[in-house]
Protein backbone atom coordinates (compact mmCIF):
# COMPACT_ATOMS: atom_id res chain seq x y z
CA UNK A 1 0.00 0.00 0.00
CA UNK A 2 2.77 2.54 0.87
CA UNK A 3 4.69 1.84 -2.33
CA UNK A 4 1.28 2.13 -4.23
CA UNK A 5 0.79 5.66 -2.13
CA UNK A 6 4.44 6.37 -3.38
CA UNK A 7 4.19 5.25 -6.96
CA UNK A 8 1.09 7.51 -7.54
CA UNK A 9 3.45 10.87 -5.69
CA UNK A 10 6.33 10.34 -7.76
CA UNK A 11 5.28 9.25 -11.20
CA UNK A 12 4.07 12.42 -12.36
CA UNK A 13 7.20 13.60 -11.27
CA UNK A 14 9.28 11.24 -12.89
CA UNK A 15 7.40 11.84 -16.19
CA UNK A 16 7.64 15.78 -16.39
CA UNK A 17 11.71 15.77 -15.42
CA UNK A 18 12.15 12.68 -17.94
CA UNK A 19 10.21 14.57 -20.89
CA UNK A 20 11.69 18.16 -19.81
CA UNK A 21 15.19 15.97 -20.30
CA UNK A 22 14.51 14.75 -23.82
CA UNK A 23 12.63 17.41 -25.53
CA UNK A 24 15.88 19.63 -24.57
CA UNK A 25 18.79 17.28 -26.29
CA UNK A 26 18.09 18.32 -29.81
CA UNK A 27 17.32 21.89 -29.92
CA UNK A 28 21.52 22.86 -29.79
CA UNK A 29 21.66 20.71 -33.68
CA UNK A 30 19.46 22.91 -35.45
CA UNK A 31 20.65 26.60 -34.05
CA UNK A 32 24.29 25.82 -34.49
CA UNK A 33 24.10 25.64 -38.52
CA UNK A 34 22.79 29.00 -39.57
CA UNK A 35 24.73 31.52 -36.86
CA UNK A 36 28.15 31.24 -39.02
CA UNK A 37 26.31 32.48 -42.10
CA UNK A 38 25.33 35.80 -41.37
CA UNK A 39 28.26 37.51 -40.59
CA UNK A 40 27.56 40.62 -38.18
CA UNK A 41 28.04 43.96 -39.32
CA UNK A 42 28.88 46.20 -36.49
CA UNK A 43 30.14 43.65 -33.53
CA UNK A 44 32.93 41.43 -34.74
CA UNK A 45 33.25 40.14 -30.99
CA UNK A 46 29.99 38.65 -30.94
CA UNK A 47 30.49 36.25 -33.95
CA UNK A 48 33.64 34.81 -31.86
CA UNK A 49 31.29 34.69 -28.61
CA UNK A 50 28.49 32.54 -30.22
CA UNK A 51 30.79 29.91 -31.44
CA UNK A 52 32.43 28.96 -29.08
CA UNK A 53 28.85 28.84 -27.10
CA UNK A 54 28.21 26.08 -29.46
CA UNK A 55 30.96 24.29 -28.92
CA UNK A 56 30.42 24.54 -24.79
CA UNK A 57 27.20 22.63 -25.21
CA UNK A 58 28.84 19.85 -26.94
CA UNK A 59 31.52 19.52 -24.31
CA UNK A 60 29.24 19.15 -21.23
CA UNK A 61 27.77 15.86 -23.09
CA UNK A 62 31.01 14.48 -22.86
CA UNK A 63 30.80 14.14 -19.39
CA UNK A 64 31.43 16.87 -17.01
CA UNK A 65 28.32 16.59 -14.76
CA UNK A 66 29.92 17.77 -11.92
CA UNK A 67 29.22 21.13 -12.82
CA UNK A 68 25.43 21.18 -12.85
CA UNK A 69 24.17 23.04 -9.06
CA UNK A 70 23.70 20.91 -6.31
CA UNK A 71 19.85 20.12 -5.78
CA UNK A 72 18.84 22.67 -2.66
CA UNK A 73 16.88 20.55 0.27
CA UNK A 74 14.97 23.64 0.68
CA UNK A 75 13.97 23.31 -3.47
CA UNK A 76 10.10 22.29 -3.54
CA UNK A 77 10.19 19.06 -5.43
CA UNK A 78 13.51 18.31 -2.76
CA UNK A 79 10.82 18.93 0.26
CA UNK A 80 8.05 16.85 -1.76
CA UNK A 81 10.73 14.04 -2.03
CA UNK A 82 12.27 14.07 0.90
CA UNK A 83 15.67 14.39 -0.06
CA UNK A 84 18.49 15.34 1.96
CA UNK A 85 22.42 15.50 0.74
CA UNK A 86 22.84 12.88 3.63
CA UNK A 87 21.03 9.69 3.38
CA UNK A 88 21.51 8.83 7.43
CA UNK A 89 19.87 12.51 8.34
CA UNK A 90 16.64 10.84 5.88
CA UNK A 91 13.40 11.05 8.00
CA UNK A 92 12.92 7.84 8.81
CA UNK A 93 10.02 8.34 10.70
CA UNK A 94 8.15 9.83 7.71
CA UNK A 95 9.53 7.53 5.23
CA UNK A 96 9.38 4.08 6.52
CA UNK A 97 10.28 2.61 3.25
CA UNK A 98 14.00 3.58 3.94
CA UNK A 99 16.11 1.39 3.77
CA UNK A 100 19.32 1.27 6.38
CA UNK A 101 22.47 1.96 3.58
CA UNK A 102 20.41 3.39 0.88
CA UNK A 103 21.78 6.45 -1.03
CA UNK A 104 21.85 7.99 -4.44
CA UNK A 105 24.88 6.17 -5.38
CA UNK A 106 22.98 2.73 -5.55
CA UNK A 107 20.30 4.28 -6.71
CA UNK A 108 18.85 3.36 -10.41
CA UNK A 109 17.99 6.60 -11.24
CA UNK A 110 20.85 8.14 -9.85
CA UNK A 111 23.22 8.74 -13.08
CA UNK A 112 26.77 9.87 -12.32
CA UNK A 113 29.64 7.47 -12.23
CA UNK A 114 30.39 5.27 -9.88
CA UNK A 115 33.16 6.76 -7.88
CA UNK A 116 31.33 10.79 -8.23
CA UNK A 117 30.50 12.61 -5.32
CA UNK A 118 27.20 13.37 -7.32
CA UNK A 119 25.49 13.00 -10.27
CA UNK A 120 22.17 13.63 -12.39
CA UNK A 121 18.97 12.94 -11.19
CA UNK A 122 15.72 12.89 -13.85
CA UNK A 123 13.40 14.07 -10.46
CA UNK A 124 15.98 17.22 -10.37
CA UNK A 125 16.36 18.12 -13.85
CA UNK A 126 19.51 20.61 -14.72
CA UNK A 127 20.64 19.91 -10.62
CA UNK A 128 23.08 16.98 -9.82
CA UNK A 129 22.39 14.64 -5.88
CA UNK A 130 25.35 14.00 -3.98
CA UNK A 131 26.09 10.75 -4.07
CA UNK A 132 25.68 9.92 -0.11
CA UNK A 133 21.62 11.43 -1.01
CA UNK A 134 18.87 9.66 -0.58
CA UNK A 135 15.11 10.72 -1.04
CA UNK A 136 11.91 8.88 -1.27
CA UNK A 137 12.37 7.98 -5.12
CA UNK A 138 15.10 5.74 -4.14
CA UNK A 139 14.61 2.40 -6.52
CA UNK A 140 17.33 0.04 -5.49
CA UNK A 141 20.17 -0.15 -8.75
CA UNK A 142 19.88 -3.70 -10.42
FE1 LIG B 1 17.41 10.64 -7.42
FE2 LIG B 1 17.41 8.15 -6.45
FE3 LIG B 1 18.83 10.03 -5.23
FE4 LIG B 1 16.17 10.13 -5.12
S1 LIG B 1 17.50 8.54 -4.24
S2 LIG B 1 17.56 11.84 -5.52
S3 LIG B 1 15.62 9.32 -7.12
S4 LIG B 1 19.18 9.24 -7.31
Amino acid sequence: MTSRRRFIQIAPLAGAALLAACSRTPEPAAPMAPPPTPAPVAAPAAAPTSEPVAGATAAPATGSTAALPRVDEKDAQAVALGYVDDATRADKAKYKAYVAGSQCSGCALFQGKAGDAAGPCPLYAGKSVSAKGWCSAWNKKA
